[in-house]
């Protein structure tokens, strides 16, 4: 097969088919895409809420409970433990295929019967106030993670404990203000850090402690802004910077900025990969255009994947011991051989169009089952119906299509049409990854939903907060106090303020929420770009880095050239593995 170009039926931009992704397709047995690789990124994406929770009526009792939807989405919700019961049976919602209408049509009508679990918990103490989550005790509003204990505002994590504001964190204690953090204990403000103990204000270290303002370090202790210091100097200096001031942490902040732009970095944050492209991607082989993901083995065109998955194209979220998964969203553990589905786990296998069904084998457009096999829209046959019938549906759904409102057409080899979710687009990580206004998402096509949630009367701005976290009272905790951004009203937490006492940390000016978007600002826009590498033999192109070794490329500038997600034109000094080896050592 030939590399091919073609338009995007959704933003009839033009994106490329390669050689290995017929190969894939083919394999998979599905037709090739017809929208482009963006675009049915955010098709998946509008699926998943990663990081919000809301009060919706029960659709059993009609009490007021915590839910992934919120209170106006057009979904029924059960209980999450009523609806695991055998108290009910999603089976009686099925339906018997109709060959004169759309079959997606038809799955749109099921899936609009059936309720769905209000969270996705299982073994939670005093921890109520989360989702997507796994036994975590004494945890507040924590999302997508597991194995925690008292932690505040932390989502994507495994194996935290006493850590507040982190995203994509694992074995970790005594953190705050992270991003991308790993077996770490007492780090703050801090971005790729790992293996390292009492680090303040620094990115990209290893193996550091007691470092401060601190960029591509490995194996060092007591610096500050790089420079190395005596124990004795390091903490004096230390003192001196004086982190427990609001203002002093701005000029902390700007100083590390400049520092980092002094540097040179990775064109991919990663380790232990052999032939990738995308970012923050670990211990992959064969895997191109996956973000945040790691342990994969030819996959492309997937994010947020962890701990192992095998020959995957467009899977979003999830992952452990997956394999041959194709347009799949928060799906994982133990799948194989599913295409087109949403919130089906533990072991699904050989099923397709599927949603928030578990441990099943052998469906086709069914919703909510558990331990089933050989069913289509919630409706039970004979195996040999059932390998009779599929082929006759996915000739159906190519010969009589699905078209939406939008005018998008669903023939076989689609996912789902974003009305298939009771989700708006910014109630989504779609509007984490692909940022857009109310006007643009609406023009695309998507839902936009203004938040209905109850205002409370702010007793204070967050600029009338004292700067110095020495001068915070105890009332502190009674007030109710306006973001600087978003304007919204929050508090501070008891514990949460006897951590930023006990680490001399200011208070916030942001809400949680905005804490939690500007984290997610650290890294770069899910886009791939071919650059060459900016050494240019004995400094970086720029002037401004001075390399420290000679490189392998002599004084001639790097030959090498690599996929980034580093936008030409941006003002990091971004380097090929070898240069940057060269130097970070
Ligand atoms: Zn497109
Ligand atoms: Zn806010
Ligand atoms: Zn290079
Ligand atoms: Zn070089």
């Amino acid at each position: 097969m030939n590399i091919e170009t073609k338009i995007c039926q959704n933003c009839e931009q033009s994106f490329v088919i390669e050689p290995e992704d017929f190969t894939f397709y083919e394999k998979i047995k599905v037709p090739p895409p017809t929208w482009c690789p963006e675009c049915r990124a955010i098709r998946r994406m509008v699926f998943w809420n990663q990081s919000n929770l809301y009060r919706k009526k029960d659709s059993r009792t009609g009490e007021e409970i915590f839910s992934t939807y919120p209170a106006r989405a057009d979904v029924k919700i059960y209980d999450h433990d009523y609806w695991w019961s055998d108290a009910w049976d999603p089976m009686e919602f099925g339906m018997a295929i109709d060959f004169s209408r759309p079959f997606l049509e038809q799955l749109k009508e099921l899936n609009a019967k059936v309720p769905l679990p209000s969270r996705s918990v299982r073994g939670m103490v005093n921890s109520d106030y989360s989702n997507q989550a796994s036994y975590l005790k004494d945890c507040y509003p924590c999302f997508n993670g597991g194995n925690a204990e008292n932690c505040l505002y932390c989502v994507a994590f495994q194996r935290i404990k006493d850590t507040m504001d982190a995203y994509a964190v694992l074995d970790l204690e005594l953190g705050y203000e992270l991003y991308q953090a790993g077996s770490s204990s007492r780090c703050f403000f801090s971005s790729d850090v790992e293996n390292c103990r009492d680090v303040w204000f620094s990115r990209d270290c290893v193996d550091c402690s007691d470092c401060f303002g601190c960029v591509n370090l490995r194996h060092k202790r007591y610096c500050i802004f790089n420079e190395q210091c005596t124990k004795e100097d390091y903490e004096k200096n230390v003192k001196a910077l004086d982190r427990g001031s609001h203002a002093a942490v701005q000029d902390i902040k700007k100083k590390l900025r400049e520092l980092y732009l002094r540097l040179p970095h990775k064109f991919l944050h990663g380790l232990h990969n052999v032939n990738v492209s995308g970012d923050y991607v670990y211990n992959s082989k064969n895997a191109h255009d996956v973000f945040e993901a790691g342990e994969l083995e030819d996959v492309r065109y997937s994010e947020n994947l962890a701990t192992g998955v095998k020959d995957a194209y467009d899977y979003t979220n999830w992952g452990e011991h997956s394999e041959l998964i194709y347009e799949a969203s928060s799906c994982g553990d133990n799948c194989r051989n599913i295409k087109f589905c949403f919130d089906c786990w533990p072991a699904m296998r050989d099923s397709e169009y599927c949603l928030s069904c578990h441990s099943s084998g052998n469906l086709f457009g069914c919703v909510g089952l558990r331990n089933k096999q050989y069913c289509i829209l919630n409706k039970q046959y004979t195996r040999e119906e059932y390998e009779e019938l599929l082929p006759r549906i996915i000739d159906h759904m190519t010969a009589m299509p699905y078209t939406n409102q939008n005018g998008r057409t669903y023939r076989y080899g689609e996912f789902f049409p974003p009305e298939f979710s009771p989700l708006a687009y910014n109630e989504t990580i779609a509007i984490n990854y692909y940022p857009k206004a109310k006007d643009a998402v609406m023009a695309s096509g998507y839902l936009w939903r203004d938040p209905d949630e109850k205002e409370y009367e702010a007793t204070m701005g967050a600029s009338d907060l004292p700067d110095h976290i020495s001068d915070a009272k105890d009332s502190i905790i009674e007030q109710v106090i306006r973001c600087d951004s978003c304007k919204r009203a929050h508090r501070i937490l008891d514990r949460e303020l006897a951590f930023y006492r006990r680490f001399v940390i200011p208070l916030p000016r942001l809400c949680h929420r905005c804490r939690y978007t500007a984290r997610l600002s650290i890294r770069n826009p899910r886009k791939s770009y071919r650059r060459r590498c900016e050494c240019a033999g004995k400094s970086s192109e720029n002037g401004i880095y001075q390399n420290t070794i000679a490189h392998f490329h002599k004084s001639d500038p790097c030959p090498n050239e690599f996929e980034t997600s580093y936008a030409p034109g941006r003002s990091e000094i971004v380097y090929c593995e070898q240069c940057y080896n060269a130097e970070v050592v």
